[in-house]
């Protein structure tokens, strides 16, 4: 099922891989002399990520909605954005013009929702690691009848399996009941990827968010206690948690909102929970319940993120409950 979806899904990914890198190695490059807090480098990959595959998927899949994080509203507000994005999409589409470019974007406007097809992308997922040269991830899938069947996920940065740091990039596809597949972005085979099957919680390495405003570290290390984990946090940037719980780095995956009222972003879970499924992992909200993705824009009904390699789900889940519980 959903062959056709899938490779055209890790293609366009593959794509936003390589525009991406050349923007991120311009922020590199220029580190010294790009003004502290200024978004232009990853509001250009955005943008230029979100048109193209917008623009790629309404010619082949005409009758799918799209999805997506961004609109046109950041290439009216500035020419000298609309002419570098306008530029850096004719390298892949060489005939698209500026309002084709502005229409590409505008249709990720869609609500969602629980009715028939559609694309949910975000095209630069981690921007805080994008721009500091780390890691993050574009990611792309499809939910057909508010469920994802597919998700393709491109970590640009990510190094070969079992190593830290930056690395020469992995791209992971799924479909449902098909599995979870990672291949290197230079290209090769895909080979499976298989969450780990550490059953005792104390061996477990939990990964979550480098930025403290997207998590709460305190309350997730006081839930390591619980489960007896010694090791230290693996802390990365954006859905290549999903990835690197995917092929065994981690074994759990906690994402503890700061603030009770915030409700997740589709896009920025979509792919990797289908990656981690597909891969024998679990996802819920904190609350057990599986992610929802049918309710819009954001999981709606649900709290925070907690992915594991599926034995260890309950036992962490509780832990999570006990944990918060014991807060003031
Ligand atoms: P990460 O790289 O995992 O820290 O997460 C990056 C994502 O965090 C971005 O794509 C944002 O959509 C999302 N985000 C922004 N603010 C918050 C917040 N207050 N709580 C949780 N996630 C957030
Ligand atoms: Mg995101």
């Amino acid at each position: 099922m959903y062959e056709a979806e899938t490779e055209i899904a890790r293609s366009l990914v593959a794509e936003a891989c390589a525009l991406t890198r050349r923007v991120q190695n311009e922020v590199v490059a220029n580190s010294d002399s790009l003004i502290k807090g200024d978004r232009s480098p990853v509001t250009l990959a955005d943008l230029t990520v979100q048109a193209v595959i917008g623009s790629r998927l309404a010619g082949r899949f005409p009758g799918d909605a799209f999805l997506a994080e961004e609109d046109s509203g950041s290439l009216n507000a500035s020419p000298v954005m609309a002419e570098k994005v306008g530029s850096l999409v004719r390298t892949a589409i060489p005939e698209m013009n500026d309002l084709e470019i502005a229409a590409a974007l505008d249709r990720g406007n869609h609500p969602g929702g629980p009715e028939g097809r559609h694309w949910v992308l975000d095209p630069v997922d981690g921007t805080k690691g994008f721009l500091r040269g780390q890691q993050y991830a574009i990611a792309l899938a499809l939910v057909d009848g508010g469920r994802v069947v597919v998700g393709a996920l491109g970590c640009p940065n990510l190094p070969a399996p079992g190593e830290r740091g930056n690395g020469s990039g992995w791209i992971f596809h799924a479909a449902r009941g098909s599995g979870t597949w990672a291949s290197p972005v230079a290209g090769g085979e895909p080979a499976p990827a298989k969450v780990d099957a550490i059953a005792d919680s104390s061996r477990a390495i939990v990964c979550e968010s480098v930025e403290a405003a997207h998590a709460a570290h305190s309350i997730q290390a006081g839930i390591a206690r619980r489960l007896g984990v010694t090791a230290e946090p693996y802390r990365i940037d954006s859905q290549c948690k999903y990835a690197v719980l995917a092929r065994g780095e981690a074994s759990v995956y906690l994402r503890l909102p700061r603030d009770s009222a915030y409700r997740e972003k589709v896009w920025d879970h979509a792919a990797g929970a289908i990656v981690i499924e597909e891969a024998g992992g679990r996802v819920s909200d904190l609350d057990r319940e599986a992610l929802d993705f049918s309710k819009g824009r954001r999981l709606a009904t649900g709290r925070g993120i907690v992915a594991t390699n599926g034995i260890l789900h309950q036992r962490v889940l509780d832990a999570c409950r006990e944990e918060l519980n014991a807060q003031p």
